[in-house]
């Protein structure tokens, strides 16, 4: 984060301190989720949000549990199922930046099926998976993103099935923004969180959470030593699929954080749609009581 946009920050102090909550914290001390709240809130009011501007949508677990330690507009929602819920919210109301929020069970088991057609239909919404590679809230149990040989609750002798490589599953489904941050990296996080929100289709952003209490392997010093930074990559472009399929493969050694892809030309569902075209108003502003009589 460069001098000007701290120093905005700084000034806008107060408007940070609007999203903060009385409520009780229940995460766990040293926990991702903390950084990730934090990128969103600097995010919201570098970009000018106010709180009717947005609304946020959590999904289980311990992720969804942000749904009370953020004061906005916010649903917590059924398990899996939180994409077509921001969804139908993101069409019904194409004023109101909608961001989403599910942890790897949800996004990659439970709600697979929701993810596929949230890329595939480009609905005008941020989707954000934080990935700790672990169900946390169950206490420890290895998801489809844990890692080969990480020893879990319910699996002490190491997990035996590989992971699901996500961003390469994502970019398979000819998506418009796909995006990976880091919950130790607040300030890139920050940026990403800009980016994703400025995206006129569905963005794709996912986290890597380090989660202290359950998944020892991927710590956050495990990350921190592995992470990259694509900004750094002389000559990547970014629109480019097959480049951006290359750089994901490796998910051990070198890590990639940034705007991995993006596609600006692919129109979003709503944009799609012909028969709203000319249409100024939000399906929102148009629930009225109508007479059907006519019509019967
Ligand atoms: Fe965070 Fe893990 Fe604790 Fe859940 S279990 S609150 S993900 S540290
Ligand atoms: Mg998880």
């Amino acid at each position: 984060m460069d001098k000007k946009t701290r120093d905005e920050l700084i000034a806008k102090a107060d408007k940070l301190l609007k999203y903060e909550t009385d409520k009780v914290i229940t995460w766990c001390s040293g926990c991702g989720n903390y950084g990730i709240q934090n990128a969103l809130a600097r995010a919201l009011v570098l970009e000018g949000k106010e709180r009717k501007d947005f609304a946020l949508f959590f999904d289980i677990g311990c992720s969804g549990n942000g749904s009370d330690k953020f004061e906005a507009n916010t649903l917590h929602g059924l398990h899996g199922r939180i994409i077509s819920t921001a969804a139908g919210a993101a069409l019904a109301n194409d004023k109101m930046k909608v961001i989403a929020f599910a942890g790897d069970g949800a996004t990659f088991s439970e709600g697979v099926g929701h993810l596929v057609h949230g890329v595939r239909n480009n609905f005008p919404m941020v989707f954000v998976h934080h990935n700790n590679e672990n169900y946390g809230l169950t206490i420890g149990q290895a998801s489809s993103t844990t890692r080969l040989g990480a020893k879990m609750n319910g699996t002490p002798g190491g997990v035996s099935i590989e992971p699901i490589n996500t961003l390469e599953f994502v970019l398979s489904l000819n998506p418009t923004f796909v995006a990976r941050g880091f919950s130790g990296d607040v300030d890139h996080l920050t940026e990403l969180f800009r980016m994703a929100m400025r995206h006129k289709g569905f963005a794709y952003l996912e986290i890597l959470q380090s989660c202290p209490t359950y998944n020892r392997l991927t710590t956050e010093d495990w990350y921190a030593s592995r992470v990259k930074y694509v900004e750094d990559l002389k000559g990547y472009d970014r629109h480019d699929i097959w480049a951006a399929k290359k750089l994901v493969q490796d998910m051990d050694k070198e890590i990639y954080l940034g705007l991995i892809y993006e596609n600006i030309e692919k129109k979003d569902f709503l944009s799609l749609q012909t028969n709203r075209e000319g249409v100024k108003t939000s399906l929102v502003e148009e629930v009225k009581h109508y007479d059907v009589r006519d019509l019967i």
